[in-house]
């Protein structure tokens, strides 16, 4: 049985102390697929050296995180793609817009997610989105850049059952962490009429820790709360659940 987590910050400041115990006791729980999604410039070494330490399970992504897209946006688009060229990543991201904590720099969001999408294209790698209060944002450029070779996972995805149909429209998968088992979340209401072969799971640790650790941090063991959670859901064993949400994100990095 093997648990995927398609989205975990393991090289974050908040796992310095006890990294190797987090991701011991992740791979103990079954979890031992871990795809690392960047932020920017600053983590790409903490991101290498985490692959270096445990290269049979971590699968980094290359990418500049919307919240961090800022006056220096040309310079990191340019580390990003030199990184691209460079060598492998199983995907671009995170990449995406973030309306919730500031709009300053709303237009160089759009241009650095739009550009990045294009290079996601033109190396056949899927995205990994971030969506924050930008519901409308995300999908107008998605809907420009459409194409057989656009396909990656809605992350963290938290909206309505017709937005999760125009995620999925797009060649995206939702990406299915601990909102899922809130008791205010509301995605567990409609999620059983999407069909399980459109879903990944992810914790986006150290953030939004499953119930009962809500409010704590998160951690890629975790993961077997939310799969216990989408179980109950689509009336699976939870052993189906791991298999199935596995072979989804095989399909979309490739590994
Ligand atoms: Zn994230």
């Amino acid at each position: 049985m093997i648990l995927t987590d398609t989205h975990t910050h393991l090289y974050s400041e908040q796992f310095t102390a006890d990294r190797a115990a987090v991701i011991e006791r992740s791979i103990k729980a079954g979890v031992t697929r871990f795809f690392i999604p960047a932020i920017d410039s600053e983590y790409t070494q903490s991101m290498l050296d985490l692959e270096d330490a445990y290269p049979e399970n971590v699968f980094l992504m290359m990418g500049l995180h919307p919240t961090h897209v800022k006056d220096n946006v040309e310079e990191e688009l340019t580390l990003v793609k030199e990184w691209l060229d460079k060598r492998k990543f199983y995907a671009v991201g995170e990449i995406g817009m973030d309306l919730y904590w500031d709009r300053t720099f709303v237009k160089e969001q759009q241009y650095a997610f739009q550009t990045q999408i294009q290079w996601a294209k033109e190396k056949n790698l899927p995205i990994n989105i971030h969506c924050r209060d930008a519901f409308e944002e995300v999908f107008e450029i998605l809907e420009k850049e459409k194409s057989t070779a656009l396909f990656g996972i809605f992350h963290c995805f938290t909206g309505t059952l017709e937005q999760a149909k125009k995620a999925i429209s797009y060649g995206m998968k939702l990406g299915i962490g601990g909102v899922v088992t809130f008791k205010n979340g509301k995605i567990d209401q409609f999620l059983k009429e999407i069909p399980l072969s459109e879903i990944v799971l992810e914790t986006d640790a150290p953030y939004l820790a499953p119930t009962p650790f809500r409010g704590k941090r998160n951690e890629s063991s975790y993961l077997t709360h939310v799969a216990q959670k989408l179980a109950v859901i689509y009336d699976l064993s939870w052993e189906e659940i791991a298999k199935i949400t596995t072979e989804n994100s095989k399909a979309v990095f490739g590994v």
